[in-house]
């Protein structure tokens, strides 16, 4: 997966062995950029972790944690105690020693955890929830692709319905983006339903920043046009990758793009991307940290 086939003629392009499965969030970030999802998706080249994707993981865990518990136990004290250990999980991760946090910047680190797990606790009654699967591992067949993805909760509702739950440490999108937001999540109700033979009759998608629940209903028609997008964004993944033709697509997403450098609308050589990025990440991982680890 995703090895370059040498070509004899320089000039010819590159292409590229066709992924055999993906999670539903790289599938459609094809759409945003083709030229990114070459970078990312194919190449699988390696990006410097972002404060704001390692706190949303280390957020996760503790919720994860939380859920573990005996539901009587779900108190907001042991939150607080199982952000701590995921905390001290992360502090070795090159996720986080790659962030260079100096002393300042790991204590507002820590402080916007802490207020993402105190929002939490506004949201909802834990020791109410039904959970019957956390981090769950979830895929299903779309045509040729392997579609996968992690559920971070599944439960049950008063009625014994499957609720699929999905937390967010980002912003809560507005406008179009809302329906974007969800449209990840019905590919999780897809997952859900190809693997468990039942659809779930909700999906929640909860905002720990600004304390928003968006929900939806999956319908027949929500998951029929999972399925068809998706066997239409894979066709273009494998035309993409049997000519090597991957198109930049220029949006603000540009201004948190890890592959600027190499990108061809911003002037670079995207076939350096390879050798470049991954020695600019050894880099940043080898310098020693002076601060910012206790
Ligand atoms: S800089 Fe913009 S156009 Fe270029 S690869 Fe990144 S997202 Fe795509």
């Amino acid at each position: 997966m995703g090895h370059m086939t040498e070509q004899a003629d320089e000039m010819a392009p590159k292409t590229y062995d066709v992924p055999m499965s993906l999670s539903p969030s790289r599938v459609s970030s094809f759409t945003t950029c083709p030229m990114q999802f070459r970078f990312s998706s194919i190449e699988k080249l390696p990006e410097p972790p972002g404060v704001a994707t390692t706190r949303g993981t280390i957020v996760h865990r503790a919720l994860e944690l939380l859920f573990v518990r005996p539901a009587a136990e779900r108190t907001p004290e042991s939150l607080q105690a199982d952000l701590a250990v995921a905390l001290d999980e992360y502090r070795t991760h090159p996720d986080y020693v790659g962030l260079r946090l100096d002393e300042t910047a790991a204590t507002k680190f820590e402080k916007e955890c802490h207020s993402l797990i105190e929002r939490y606790f506004e949201m909802e009654d834990p020791r109410q929830v039904r959970e019957i699967g956390l981090e769950l591992w979830v895929e299903a067949e779309v045509g040729s692709l392997t579609l996968r993805g992690i559920i971070d909760r599944l439960e049950l509702d008063e009625d014994g319905e499957l609720v699929v739950t999905d937390y967010k440490t980002g912003r809560a999108p507005s406008g179009n983006y809302e329906q974007k937001s969800l449209a990840g999540v019905h590919f999780y109700s897809f997952l859900c339903e190809a693997l468990f033979g039942k659809r779930p009759a909700k999906i929640r998608l909860m905002y720990l920043k600004s304390g928003e629940t968006i929900e939806t209903t999956p319908t027949a028609q929500s998951v029929k046009f999972i399925t068809t997008r998706t066997k239409a964004v894979w066709s273009a993944v494998e035309r993409a990758c049997t000519t090597g033709d991957f198109r930049p697509r220029q949006s603000k997403l540009c201004d948190y793009c890890s592959f600027q450098k190499w990108c061809p609308a911003f002037g670079g050589n995207p076939d350096l991307a390879a050798t470049e990025s991954v020695a600019a990440y050894d880099a940043l991982l080898g310098e020693p940290v002076t601060s910012g680890t206790p």
